[in-house]
This record gives C-alpha cells, sequence and structure tokens, in this order.
C-alpha cells in the first residue's frame, strides 16, 4: 500500500523540490574536484566555501569551525573519537539515552583505549540534570569530555546546552552535543554558548542524506580519523560531497528563512496531535517531557499505548501510515529501546508499547486525524481481544 501519512520525521524527512533543483544544478554545472587548481575545480571549491560561511553564519561561529562530512554518524565519531586519540581525554560523561552512534563510539572508547566511562541517570521523565553532571564533573581531575545530545530522538527531552557548557567550563571539560535533531529546527548561537564540539544530518530537514557537517571549535585542536588528502581543514580526507554540501545548504536556508513559520506549525501540530489521541484512548501517555512543549522539540512525540502489540508498525503501514515504535537505528529489533528501558518500569514493558510520531512543516491535521482514527481502530481490537481471553 502507498503510504499516506507520513510520521517518522526524526527518522528521515521527505527532500524538498527546491533542494533537488539546487543540487541537480551543481551536479550538471560543477563537476570539478574542489581540491583541482584550475578553474573548474576553483568553482567547486567556492561552492563550498560558500555553503561553509553560511552554516557558520547561522551557527555564530567561524567557517573554519564547519567540517563537512557524510553524515550524523561519522560527525559524532570523529569528535568522539579524536578526543580519545587526540585531546587526551581519559574520561566521557554520557547518557544511557544518547543515539547510538554516540552510545557505541563511547563504548569502543572504554574497551579499546580503557576510557572511563561515567553513564548519569535520568529521572522518570527522561531528564538529566544540571546538579549530576556537575556531580560527575567534581568527581575527577582526568581530562573529561561531557557528550550529551540535544534533542532526545525518540522522545524530543531538550538538554540545557547553556547551563551543562557552562558548567564543562567551569570544570575544565570538553562539550560535545549531539545536535543532529535540532539544526535546522531551533535557532542555535553558539556563540553563547560554551559548546566544542556539535553534530548535523541533513537528511533531518528536508535535505539529501550521505551528508552533514560536525562543528569543531577552532582551539579544540581536533585531528582527523579519515586520513588522506588536506581536504576539509585538513580534518576529514576524502574528495567532497560537493552536490550534498549544497543540498544541505539548500535545505538549511529553507527551514531558517521559514524557521518560526515552521515551528508555529508543527507545535500546533504536535498539541493537536495529544489532544486528539487523549480523546480517542483515555490511557494514553505520553514518554519524558515529550507532550511538554516547553521540555520538548516540537518535531517529536512518543506516545505509550496502553496495550502490547509489537506488530503495531506494520498494522499501521498496512493502513498506509509511517510511524517508528523506537528510532530508526533501533526499530528492526525486539528489544525495547534503551530510552524505554530508562523510562518504563517492567510491567510497563510488558503491558504497553511506545511508539514514536514526529512532523515536518508538511503534516496536516487530517493526516493526525487519519492516524488517529487507524490507532482507535488497533486500540479497540485491543480491548474486545482482553475481554475475550478474560472470558476464556
Ligand atoms: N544522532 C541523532 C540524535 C539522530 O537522530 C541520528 C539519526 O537518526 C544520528 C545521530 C545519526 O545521523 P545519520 O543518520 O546522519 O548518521
Amino acid at each position: 500500500m502507498k503510504t499516506k501519512v507520513y510520521l517518522d520525521n526524526a527518522a528521515t524527512t521527505p527532500i524538498d523540490e527546491r533542494v533537488i533543483e539546487s543540487m541537480v544544478t551543481v551536479m550538471r554545472e560543477n563537476y570539478g574536484n574542489p581540491s583541482s587548481t584550475h578553474s573548474v575545480g576553483q568553482a567547486a571549491k567556492s561552492i563550498i566555501e560558500g555553503v561553509r560561511r553560511q552554516v557558520a553564519k547561522n551557527l555564530k561561529v567561524q567557517p573554519g569551525e564547519i567540517i563537512f562530512t557524510s553524515c550524523g554518524t561519522e560527525s559524532n565519531n570523529l569528535i568522539i573519537q579524536s578526543c580519545v586519540a587526540h585531546l587526551g581525554v581519559e574520561r566521557i560523561i554520557t547518557s544511557p539515552m544518547e543515539h547510538k552512534c554516540v552510545a557505541e563510539a563511547v563504548r569502543d572508547a572504554k574497551t579499546r583505549n580503557g576510557v572511563e566511562v561515567v553513564y548519569l541517570r535520568a529521572d522518570s521523565n527522561g531528564e538529566i540534570s544540571p546538579e549530576s553532571v556537575e556531580n560527575a564533573l567534581k568527581q575527577s581531575d582526568k581530562k573529561t569530555l561531557v557528550s550529551l545530545m540535544h534533542a532526545n530522538n525518540e522522545i524530543g527531552n531538550l538538554l540545557d546546552l547553556e547551563t551543562v557548557g557552562a558548567l564543562c567550563k567551569t570544570y575544565g571539560a570538553y562539550f560535545h552535543s549531539d545536535t543532529v535533531q535540532t539544526v535546522a529546527h531551533l535557532d542555535l548561537d553558539f556563540s553563547k554558548i560554551n559548546i566544542d564540539f556539535a553534530s548535523c544530518s541533513a537528511h533531518k530537514f528536508h535535505g539529501p542524506k550521505g551528508v552533514g557537517f560536525a562543528y569543531i571549535k577552532r582551539t579544540s585542536r581536533l585531528k582527523p580519523m579519515i586520513l588522506g588528502g588536506t581536504q576539509e581543514r585538513e580534518l576529514r580526507a576524502g574528495t567532497e560531497n560537493v552536490t550534498g554540501i549544497v543540498g544541505l545548504g539548500k535545505a538549511l536556508e529553507l527551514c531558517m528563512d521559514n524557521l518560526e513559520l515552521y515551528a508555529s506549525h508543527m507545535t500546533e501540530i504536535k498539541r493537536y496531535a495529544v489532544e486528539k489521541l487523549s480523546q480517542a484512548i483515555p490511557e494514553v501517555r505520553f514518554n519524558g517531557y515529550s507532550a511538554d512543549l516547553n521540555k520538548s522539540l516540537y518535531t517529536v512525540l512518543s506516545v505509550l499505548l496502553p496495550f502490547k502489540n509489537p506488530l503495531i508498525g506494520l498494522e499501521l503501514d498496512m493502513k498506509g501510515i509511517a510511524v517508528s515504535q523506537g528510532s530508526a537505528c533501533s526499530s528492526g529489533a525486539s528489544k525495547p529501546s534503551m530510552v524505554m528501558m530508562m523510562l518504563l518500569d517492567d510491567e510497563q514493558l510488558e503491558s504497553t508499547t511506545p511508539l514514536r510520531v514526529s512532523f515536518s512543516h508538511q503534516t496536516t491535521t487530517e493526516e493526525i486525524d487519519y492516524f488517529v482514527e487507524a490507532l482507535t481502530g488497533i486500540y479497540q481490537s485491543s480491548k474486545i481481544e482482553k475481554t475475550n481471553v478474560e472470558h476464556r
């Protein structure tokens, strides 16, 4: 069945037609290798540098602090691996709720390099308190990296970057935040935050897949993990993905030009979804601070359904609705995600079903109605099934 309703925008977003057009033009007209010294190469180089300046202006950082990569995963790996390999980081403070690409890079630093890892406990809403960050920072003089994501990709909880950044400054720790879910959705100003490293992925904001960037503070002296040529300020070897970088720039421009409009639309959509779901399924709950519009990102709503149905994603898919049962990277797994294991007790894990619904500026209230109607049908069937089991 053709997907009628796409509600999995935290996994990826549909690419904007104007982004495609910008990329096709560059693909046709700017085939030069940006490292070539002739004019064909230099034309491609100047296109990349234009996007670098645009990104830097947007985050209020220096162009030389933006390093284009292939994705958010690569950016996070580059930052964590190089902090350990080249900056003498011996200790990482992080949380069990990070995206798999951060979690695995940290785990690898522990097993291969003997880095001490401190996992901060989140409260029952999935919040990491600044006090817990400070307590962990206080406990050791080892060179430390704090790695905490800005918006959680499963529940949308937001971290207060300013406060955590200030603590890192006080205790002389590096601060990395995975900002993959927030770049182009929030107005980030890194000139006002003590942050050393951040990451971005274009496909999360209607850009192409296979391109992202790492923000690397100039003074941090990170070194490359991919070796070869001198591309990307000698921090990431390999011929640049000129087309992808142009797409990233165009997608960022479109989102930033419409930031307020898109944000208020998605905020309304989220409010509407919470209201409709609560009316249709009175026992429904929302995970973490997902339903709190002040404490979570407007793109993500994590729903906790009052019945167990591991196949719900498939059932909704058959009705033409694309949602996620966790993050895209773990949704194929039968185990509950780490985030859900942190938030839910054993009984809840046994008797409920988490569902991540995520919006874009293209999402409409009609689509939410269609989704809620489909979900209500599944909920009613689950009630009938439960009654039948009880009377058997
Ligand atoms: N970090 C977060 C918070 C994400 O949501 C994702 C993608 O799901 C990534 C990192 C990885 O980004 P990419 O798909 O570009 O590798």
